[in-house]
């Protein structure tokens, strides 16, 4: 706690001082124009590896970058997706996995988790991944981790799109969906490329998807 309570000395004396025209002017008003949902991971930090700044990412974390379909309760989940499209008219959101995920390990090996009785209920949400993955049957652990971590990725952005908020929206051609997933050792990230169906390097992924835009139909 300590290192801590020093961060937020530092912080007040050096970040706020150097940026303080920003914070006075959200202090009343936030615009962000992404909602990215990730990881609790604390290896991930979603505002460092896109070097955003304070008000330019709406975020929503849990355990395994899930997203529950809708009506099927993760009311947090669902209430956050709805404020941000709703009332913040974000035009993009992410859905980014990242490497060596506790929850998708979790997924992949029920057992290690089975006197976790919430851990266990929060996965169900992630069956659909799990079901892929095995129908896939890979059986080298490193690949398997791999498809599975890519998978979940995407069958998060589909149970986004049973969310009435973001079909609406997606419908209006107001919002594009993105699948990210961040590699923590090579500090790198890949995107699901929609012309090449795969996961490629993110700037190469939205340059050649920039041209289309009907994310309804990419798997
Ligand atoms: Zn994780």
């Amino acid at each position: 706690m300590e290192r801590l309570v020093k961060g937020i000395e530092g912080f007040v004396s050096t970040v706020y001082e150097s940026e303080r025209a920003l914070f006075l002017r959200l202090a009343a008003d936030q615009q962000p124009d992404v909602l990215i949902v990730t990881c609790s991971d604390s290896r991930v930090d979603p505002n460092l590896v896109t070097q955003s700044k304070p008000g330019d990412l709406f975020v929503l974390r849990n355990a395994g970058n899930i997203v529950p379909p809708y009506g099927a309760g993760g009311d947090g989940e669902a209430a956050t997706i709805e404020y941000a499209l709703s009332v913040l008219g974000v035009r993009h959101i992410v859905v980014c996995g990242h490497t060596d995920c506790g929850a998708i390990k979790a997924l992949l090996d029920p057992e290690s988790v089975a006197s976790l009785t919430e851990v266990k209920r929060w996965l169900g949400y992630a069956e659909t991944t799990r079901r892929i993955v095995e129908r896939i049957g890979e059986t080298d652990t490193i690949k398997r981790m791999r498809t599975a971590i890519e998978t979940h990725v995407l069958t998060q952005l589909d149970n986004l799109r049973t969310h009435p908020a973001v079909a609406a929206a997606l419908a209006a051609s107001e919002l594009e969906l993105h699948g990210w997933v961040y590699d923590i050792g090579r500090g790198h990230i890949d995107a699901w490329c929609m012309n090449q169906r795969q996961f490629i390097d993110v700037q190469e992924a939205e340059s050649a998807d920039s041209s289309s835009d009907d994310w309804r139909s990419t798997r």
